[in-house]
């Protein structure tokens, strides 16, 4: 961790408006806010918005709104994926023209019965790994979806991937090898909508952030997101992964178990959020009896001495 990056630094919070803030988002929300902050940088919402069929109407202002009523204002006007499409549509042609991309025909269905036929049957983590089947041809078949050609051993299981490392600055050294362990992954889907992964890389880069901090959950996706900044020549950032919050059956918090949404509507729920999210990063309680803004300066300077501490 570098502490004094000054106003080089420019960090995000890039919330999917699929319903308001609840308690998990908020943690990742005031992790980034207190380490732009801590660097005396710049701090940035941007409205992920780009799955429209799940984002709820109405919910990306509300979000703001109680962004707002905990102090966590953007540095600078916030950006709506929705409206950025002609950007993604450019940056997928470079890719394909480059052949970094290639067209899909496969359905789900297919990509389960061709990893049955190679004795493949486990998903991970829910998704399949896909087995290359449109690689090098459509089989006469029209595309669907596009994806991102990862980089294979020449013959398979002769020599291991090309593996992808970098150091999560709390988690430490990471690797992953996303060939084997992802597959060619989709950049736009079936339903001509882009994909999270080509998106949030080009908007990191489109808004120079240098400094993700983000849930834990989102952690799986970096090895992917870095392997599209290298084929595109963007610099990679570096990555913060926050704890999750958990729900009381011990599964992640989230807006589909369920997650209360947040209540912001008075000073003091305000700063009861706000306590209970610096709880979850280890930061001291401030009560009832402070304001907001105290709060959020004491968590500046505790936030501060940890990143000072990190480097001596
Ligand atoms: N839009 C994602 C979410 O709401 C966050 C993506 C990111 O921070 O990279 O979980």
């Amino acid at each position: 961790m570098r502490a004094g990056v000054g106003a080089t630094y420019r960090g995000r919070f890039a919330p999917s408006p699929t319903g308001p803030l609840h308690a998990g988002s908020l943690v990742a929300a005031l992790a980034s806010w207190l380490d732009a902050r801590a660097h005396s940088g710049q701090w940035l919402v941007r409205i992920e918005d780009v799955d429209l069929p799940r984002c709820i109407p109405g919910a990306d202002r509300a979000m703001l709104q109680q962004l707002a009523a905990c102090g966590l204002v953007s540095d600078v006007e916030p950006v709506w994926q929705s409206r950025r499409s002609s950007i993604y549509q450019q940056t997928l042609e470079q890719l394909i023209q480059t052949q970094k991309a290639y067209a899909c025909a496969c359905s789900r269905k297919d990509i389960e019965l061709a990893l049955q036929t190679m004795g493949q049957e486990k998903p991970r983590h829910g998704e399949l790994v896909y087995p290359g089947t449109c690689r090098d041809s459509l089989h006469g078949k029209a595309g669907r979806a596009w994806r991102y050609r990862t980089e294979r051993a020449a013959a398979p299981g002769t020599e291991p991937g090309r593996i992808t490392h970098w150091s999560d600055r709390r988690r430490g050294a990471q690797q992953q090898d996303v060939a084997a362990e992802v597959g060619d992954f989709v950049l736009k889907r079936a339903d001509g909508l882009f994909a999270y992964q080509l998106v949030v890389v080009v908007d990191d880069a489109a808004q120079d952030i240098t400094h993700i901090v983000r849930g834990e959950d989102l952690a799986d996706n970096t090895a992917r997101q870095i392997l599209l900044q290298q084929a595109l020549g963007y610099a990679t950032p570096q990555y913060l992964h926050t704890p999750l919050v958990l729900a009381a059956d011990g599964q992640k918090l989230s807006k589909q178990n369920g997650a209360q949404a947040l209540d912001t509507s008075t000073a003091d729920a305000a700063l009861a959020a706000l306590n209970q999210a610096a709880q979850c990063l280890g930061l001291c309680n401030h009560g009832t009896r402070d304001n907001r803004g105290n709060a959020l300066a004491a968590w500046v300077e505790q936030w501060r001495a940890t990143l000072q501490s990190a480097t001596t």
